[in-house]
């Protein structure tokens, strides 16, 4: 089974987001490092990352993993965004690190007044330029597939192959997998579950997987619009998500609800995918 999660809230501090997920049961936790919605953001105290080790090293959690800003856009032609966009990922490496966070996942980007193959080069040489900067960066970081709307790149498994080919140290590089994403981008993991995997192996890699995001989706298949639904509830249905926690290859592999959580439904998907694992 693979490691269930949540993705937890930091408000108050970054270890509330280790209690809330402890409390659920969980193995696997996401976090935002800092508010996701700002471009000037503090970075955690001294205080604060000896208070988040503490609650990790006494909760039952064993992957966290943190979300990259909303804001970020490695894609962008716009030399103002792209630079800010830049200065704001390498300082997000750098909390990663200092929290000792297993990954780093990150939405590509979209290439907006431009061109397909300019947007992959700005995402490539972005990144590349970060590890150049933060230097030893001990995390994994994830490309996250995405519903390939309009200019965003990541709805196809090429698109993955292409930038981990592009990525100087890719060894540090992997892809989280958004199940809700994939389905949503034209793969249809419903019926055809066996040959979407045995397609992304052969394009990207099933070892190159280092987390999943487990929604189902509010939006039909193949519709190109990210809607994230309760497990079961959606289009994808729940035999996929039966399969998938069972799937021996993804056993110690994070995987993260990121469902609506109102009306405790967190929990109320967590026990229905305990229930599905054998
Ligand atoms: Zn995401
Ligand atoms: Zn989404």
């Amino acid at each position: 089974m693979g490691l269930l999660g949540i993705h937890g809230s930091i408000s108050g501090s970054l270890s509330n987001a280790i209690v809330e997920a402890d409390k659920l049961g969980c193995e696997a936790l996401q976090i935002f490092t800092a508010n996701q919605r700002m471009w000037a953001v503090k970075d955690p105290s001294g205080e604060d990352i000896t208070e988040f080790a503490s609650a990790w090293k006494k909760s039952s959690i064993k992957k966290i993993v943190s979300h990259n800003s909303y804001l970020v856009n490695l894609a962008s032609f716009k030399p103002e965004l792209l630079e800010k966009s830049r200065a704001a990922f390498m300082a997000e490496m750098r909390r990663v690190a200092v929290l000792k966070l297993d990954a780093l996942i990150l939405h590509p980007g979209s290439f907006t007044g431009g061109d397909y193959e300019g947007g992959v080069r700005n995402i490539t040489d972005s990144i590349n330029g970060a590890f150049a900067q933060v230097k030893d960066f001990p995390s994994m970081l994830l490309l996250e597939t995405t519903a390939g709307s309009g200019s965003s790149i990541g709805g196809k498994f090429e698109d993955m192959a292409l930038m981990i080919k592009k990525i100087k140290h890719r060894e540090k590089v992997g892809v989280c997998f958004d199940t809700a994403h994939v389905f949503e981008a034209g793969y249809d993991t419903k019926n055809d579950y066996k040959k979407v995997f045995e397609e992304f192996d052969r394009v990207v890699g099933l070892e190159r997987i280092g987390c999943f995001h487990i929604n189902d989706s509010k939006t039909e298949f193949a519709s190109k619009a990210d809607r994230h639904w309760h497990i079961g509830q959606g289009h994808i249905g729940g035999e996929f998500f039966k399969k998938l926690v069972n799937d021996r290859r993804f056993k110690n592999i994070p995987m993260i609800l990121e469902t609506p959580k109102e009306g405790g439904m967190d929990m109320e998907n967590l026990k229905l995918l305990h229930k599905m694992a054998r």
